[in-house]
């Protein structure tokens, strides 16, 4: 049983940094889960309190019904992959995978099956007696995850592991890492700020802010179903579209009233709202925008920028004050300056509470 349950944990360094603020999640056993957030989050200094590189200071860490908060490292059974692959360069790729195993006095023969079979899983038998500054990074990442592989831990754990392969390496390296774990099915904590890994490659996402745990769900409820501003903004590319409004109440019933956009709103916010002028803000998704005739509009905007993508264009709107990223499809016939309808698909409008952030309905 290697689920990872953290309690109420924080941690508060010498220097009075708060880096991570009453943090509770259950990581369930076998699960992919990827801790997400901007650069100085907390993320880091999480998953080195369940590596045991760092002592909470509160709360409490377990894996299964034992606590592991003050256990050492090595009584933890978790191996961790770093950005820096730190392999030993005077070792070859051999040497490096056995060392772990060297260290816990695993018998010659037993370290030589144990290298064969890791090695086969990650296909980096032609390597073997290579030495790290003869390898591509992709292979040098590759016998990094080996070495974690090769002693069997319960968890792992990965702090940001692809961040220094170029872009189509990182996108050929997830996929690996999906196969990956769907064979050895271990539990996997990963931590990325690439939106884009948590979302391809994840059981779940825990959103991560300023220490603070955000929203944790499968990655198409943490798109579908933002919790608040923040997650709403961190996940998806392009962004999200944000626009300033009131709820107001209308003949019709309530309406989101923005700067350049009206529409109404009774089914996001229920019967909760009074119509009393709150300030909200709309997030809108690029691709629940349509450019163009023939839907209902919504009004007309002026197309500030076209940017084809080959496979998509994205075209940014003035609408009222606001700039508006809407999708189109390739080879969009739209040009600079132009006023065309628009609409939106007002059935996949998230609306945040201005003050707060946090979403209603
Ligand atoms: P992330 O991995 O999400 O980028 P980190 O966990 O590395 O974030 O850092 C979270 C916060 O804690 C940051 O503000 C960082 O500067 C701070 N921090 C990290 N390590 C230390 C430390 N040893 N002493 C003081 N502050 C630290
Ligand atoms: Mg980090």
């Amino acid at each position: 049983m290697a689920n990872v349950v953290l309690s109420n944990v924080q941690k508060r360094f010498a220097d009075g940094t708060i880096a991570v603020h009453d943090f509770s999640l259950e990581v369930e056993d076998g699960e992919f889960l990827t801790f997400l957030g901007p650069s100085g989050c907390g993320k880091t200094t999480t998953l080195r309190m369940v590596a045991g590189l760092e002592t909470p200071s509160a709360g409490t860490i377990h894996f299964g019904n034992r606590r592991i908060d003050d256990l050492e490292p090595g009584e933890r059974n978790v191996a961790m992959v770093f950005q820096s692959y730190a392999l030993y360069p005077h070792m070859t790729v051999g040497e490096n995978l056995a060392y772990p195993l060297r260290k816990r006095g695993v018998p010659k023969p037993e370290r030589d099956t144990r290298v064969a079979a890791t090695a086969k899983l990650l296909q980096i038998e032609p390597l073997l007696a290579r030495r790290p500054k003869q390898l591509s990074g992709g292979q040098q990442q590759r016998v990094a995850l080996g070495r974690a592989i090769i002693r069997d831990p319960d968890v792992f754990l990965l702090d940001e592991p692809l961040s220094n392969l170029d872009a189509t390496l990182r996108a050929y390296m997830r996929a690996e890492l999906v196969q990956l774990h769907r064979r050895i099915g271990k539990t996997m904590i990963y931590v990325t700020h690439d939106q884009v890994e948590a979302m391809t490659m994840s059981t779940r996402i825990a959103v991560m802010h300023q220490g603070r745990l955000q929203q944790v769900g499968p990655p198409s409820e943490v798109y579908e179903r933002p919790l608040n501003r923040f997650v709403a903004s961190f996940v998806g590319t392009p962004a999200i579209n944000f626009i300033d409004g009131r709820i107001s109440a209308t003949g019709d019933g309530l309406a989101f009233v923005g700067d350049g956009l009206v529409f109404p709103i009774a089914d996001q916010v229920g019967g909760a709202e009074s119509g009393g002028g709150r300030p909200v803000v709309a997030g809108i998704r690029p691709e629940d925008v349509t450019i163009g005739g023939g839907q209902p509009g919504q009004g007309d905007a002026e197309v500030l920028v076209v940017e084809p993508l080959g496979h998509e264009t994205l075209v940014v709107l003035r609408v009222g004050t606001s700039q508006v990223v809407a999708r189109a499809p390739a080879r969009s016939d739209v040009t600079p300056g132009q006023r065309l309808p628009f609409s939106i698909n007002r059935q996949r409008v998230h609306l945040f509470d201005a003050a707060t952030g946090d979403r209603l309905g």
